[in-house]
């Protein structure tokens, strides 16, 4: 299978540059040349199906062409070695739990599925080193570290503003060892941003190691978030459910509403979707108006979603031929301030026992709003609540459990390497880990 770049400046590429290259040289994001409706059979006989089937089928269709069926199985298999629920919450709506893996976030599926792939793709070219640089300014640092935990030939490097990411986060990529380093960079995100964004361009760095980023653009990371809306679909389907769904999504880069996009362009019976944002709203700004304005982000308590200029946007407009009428006749908005995120998490609380994020809420707040009569709501509980134990705890007023994984983390040792904000400290730092010396200053 083929990829072009949204931009359509760059040449078209298999699905090992892409994954390799993660963005086109026209600064466009990749998309599959063509994206396969699947057969009917396999919507009949779907309930009968795992999670781990299903995923095999969708992968298929995007990656058969270019693996072989052992290895993309194997892939498939080890990315879902856990559940991802449909639990209803109340009368219409219905959970969708994707905090089941071992950071508790939806992310593990896309970063797990790319350790993988990256993995299978340099064994084939014989390359024996690969080094993942990424940014965090908190979730992305824990699910691609532990994606990509104890995957030979791949060492990750994190980088993250040092003070500022909770410690349940911190604790998630500073505590793994292996082939995950830690660096703690005296500076904000934007300092570990263009710290790795230098990396990229440094000629010497990039004659002695084999960089690569692992953040969300990547195909690889992206593709994957398909599977658990077709295995959505099925167990809603188990429970009697089969019409007039309506998809509500957590939204923040906009890569996981994307994925179901595409899974509805496979032939999934999605009626609609609802695009749930924080204050962060320029993508409802945009369906209201045609007219799309990133500005900065703001801080929310949502704090994954706090994204100002959604990456894959430009993903949508392609899917729908910038047709802004198209759009907005498969998806709508929703906005939903601080206020309403504790109001909507206590009164779920209250009324019906279910525990929501502040995600989460954000999309259950979006369909309280906009369900209709005859629709049955799914919504993305895209992360555990006690990742944001401090918050819910303060707004339910009850402890919030910890899942054994998240304890397992905390009690781990902590182990980072200090760096300035310098490029140069980060360069040096790199060479000397890797035992390259003759660095020209
Ligand atoms: C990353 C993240 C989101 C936003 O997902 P996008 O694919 O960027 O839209 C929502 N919720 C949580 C918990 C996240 O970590």
């Amino acid at each position: 299978m083929k990829y072009y770049s949204t931009n359509k400046q760059a040449p078209e590429v298999d699905l090992q540059e892409a994954v390799i290259k993660g963005l086109a040289p026209d600064k466009g994001l990749y998309m599959p040349e063509s994206i396969k409706l699947l057969p009917a059979s396999f919507y009949e006989n779907i309930t009968r199906f795992s999670f781990q089937e299903i995923a095999y089928e969708v992968a298929s269709a995007f990656f058969g062409e270019d693996l072989d069926a052992v290895n993309l199985r194997d892939i498939v298999n080890e990315t879902l070695n856990f559940d991802a629920p449909v639990v209803r919450v109340s009368e219409s709506i219905y959970a969708l739990e994707l905090f089941h893996g071992p950071t508790l976030a939806f992310k593990d599926v896309g970063a797990r599925f790319m350790a993988r792939l990256l993995k299978y793709f340099i064994q084939q070219k014989g390359i024996k080193q690969v080094h993942v640089l990424v940014a965090t300014s908190g979730d992305t640092g824990s699910a691609v570290a532990n994606g990509f935990l104890g995957v030979e030939g791949i060492h990750v490097y994190v980088l993250y503003p040092k003070g500022k990411v909770s410690a349940i986060q911190e604790c998630q990529f500073t505590t793994l060892g292996q082939n995950i380093t830690a660096l703690e960079v005296d500076g904000t995100f934007d300092d570990c941003q263009s710290l790795v964004k230098s990396a990229f361009l440094d000629v010497e760095l990039n004659d002695q190691l084999r960089l690569t980023s692992a953040n969300s653009i990547n195909v690889a990371r992206f593709l994957p978030q398909a599977f658990y809306y077709f295995y959505a679909y099925a167990q809603l389907r188990k429970q009697g459910i089969e019409g007039n769904i309506v998809c509500c999504v957590p939204s923040g880069n906009f890569g996981n509403i994307t994925a179901g996009l595409v899974a509805r362009q496979m032939g999934l019976p999605i009626q609609r979707f609802i695009a749930a944002n924080n204050q962060n709203d320029v993508f409802l700004h945009y369906l209201l108006t045609g007219v799309y304005h990133p500005r900065p982000a703001i801080q929310t308590l949502a704090n994954a979603m706090d994204v100002g200029a959604p990456s894959n946007f430009d993903r949508i407009l392609d899917l729908y031929h910038h047709d802004h009428a198209a759009v907005t006749q498969i998806i709508s908005g929703f906005s939903c301030d601080d206020e309403s995120i504790r109001k909507t998490i206590q009164t779920c609380d209250q009324q019906t026992g279910y525990l929501l994020d502040p995600h989460g809420a954000c999309a259950y707040a979006a369909l309280l709003y906009g369900l209709r009569a005859n629709e049955t709501g799914l919504f993305l509980e895209t992360a555990h609540p006690a990742k944001f134990k401090d918050t819910v705890e303060e707004i339910t007023g009850k402890p919030v459990d910890i899942p054994s994984r998240l304890q397992a983390f905390m009690a781990g040792k902590k182990q980072t390497v200090e760096l300035s904000r310098d490029f140069q400290d980060f360069k040096k730092f790199l060479l000397e880990f890797n035992d390259i010396r003759g660095v020209k200053q």
